[in-house]
């Protein structure tokens, strides 16, 4: 049996529970439990205050576990991560008034500035040679400035609305995080095998989360261009239409690529392209 750690109620709980469930791995929740274990995989979930994860995980009271990577960097604790997991994507920036003239990192000079991650800010002054005050709150830091608190804040920050509706304007980007997969340095034979099946279930699941099937028609002079076009898996699949002349092409295209293909191979004669999305995709 196998321990995972999620957070039990915020911004990284959905997605984190979603993911599992993709892998194939069944579990009853409910609002209220703090444990429950699955009916068809050796997986038990915790759910937990994310802060107190990568601890939790360190200590081996959890195996593994999913956490941002600014909290897990926060604690130091960055050495426990296995893998980048691709969702709540977010950074930690300093803001400062818009009032604030702000050219560049040296102006922070002399400032107090509030933040929840001290560790991370403190690093990020060092490598700038700057000396301010850091102020260590726990929530709310947005509005610091405005009560008299401090100069400047350093806080989590991805859509930039929250900074606009305080007054506040992102002067420098400290940190790049997302959930990242961590696990116990000291796990056993059994747990670490069920470990890998369960990354072997999570590469399949991101592998198609980033990749799409695509079916079009294509007169069969132009299939040789066309399958220039389609870096599939192997090679694209291709079956003779029942209309002379014309086949089928499958492959698979990744998400990022994809509307530059798309136009490409309709310039180049196919039509009827459909677009559908993967479940899981093993290599
Ligand atoms: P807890 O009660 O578990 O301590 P919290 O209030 O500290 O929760 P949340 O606001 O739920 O934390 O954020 C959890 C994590 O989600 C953050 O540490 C960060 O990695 C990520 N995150 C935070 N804000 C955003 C956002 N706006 N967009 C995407 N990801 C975010
Ligand atoms: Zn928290």
């Amino acid at each position: 049996m196998l321990r995972i750690a999620i957070q039990k109620s915020g911004r990284l709980s959905d997605d984190s529970l979603n993911l599992i469930r993709e892998c194939g791995i069944s579990f009853i929740s409910s609002s209220l439990k703090l444990k429950t274990e699955s009916t068809n995989f050796p997986l038990e979930i915790l759910f937990l205050r994310d802060d107190d994860i990568p601890g939790y995980v360190a200590d081996g009271v959890a195996d593994i576990g999913i956490v941002g990577e600014n909290v897990l960097v926060e604690e130091g604790k960055q050495h426990l991560t296995v893998e980048q997991l691709g969702f709540s994507k977010c950074r930690l920036s300093l803001a400062v008034p818009k009032a604030t003239e702000y050219k560049s990192v040296a102006d922070l000079e002399g400032m107090n500035i509030a933040t929840s991650y001290p560790n991370i800010l403190q690093n990020f002054l060092d490598e700038n040679g700057v000396k301010a005050q850091i102020h260590t709150i726990s929530g709310s830091v947005e509005i610091a400035p405005s009560i008299g608190l401090a100069e400047a804040i350093c806080d989590i920050v991805s859509s930039g609305s929250t900074l606009i509706s305080n007054g506040l304007r992102e002067v420098e980007r400290v940190f790049k995080s997302q959930a990242v997969l961590i696990a116990n340095e000291d796990l056993s034979e059994e747990k670490r095998e069920i470990l890998a099946k369960l990354l072997f279930r999570i590469h399949a699941v991101q592998r198609a989360q980033k990749t799409k099937y695509i079916v079009l028609n294509s007169p069969n002079e132009s299939i040789e261009r066309i399958k220039e076009l389609l870096p599939g898996i192997k090679s694209p699949t291709i079956l003779p239409l029942a209309e002379e002349g014309w086949s089928s092409i499958h492959s698979v295209v990744q998400e990022d690529a994809f509307w530059e293909i798309i136009e490409k191979i309709k310039d180049a004669g196919a039509q009827g392209i459909l677009v559908v999305p993967i479940e899981k995709m093993i290599v």
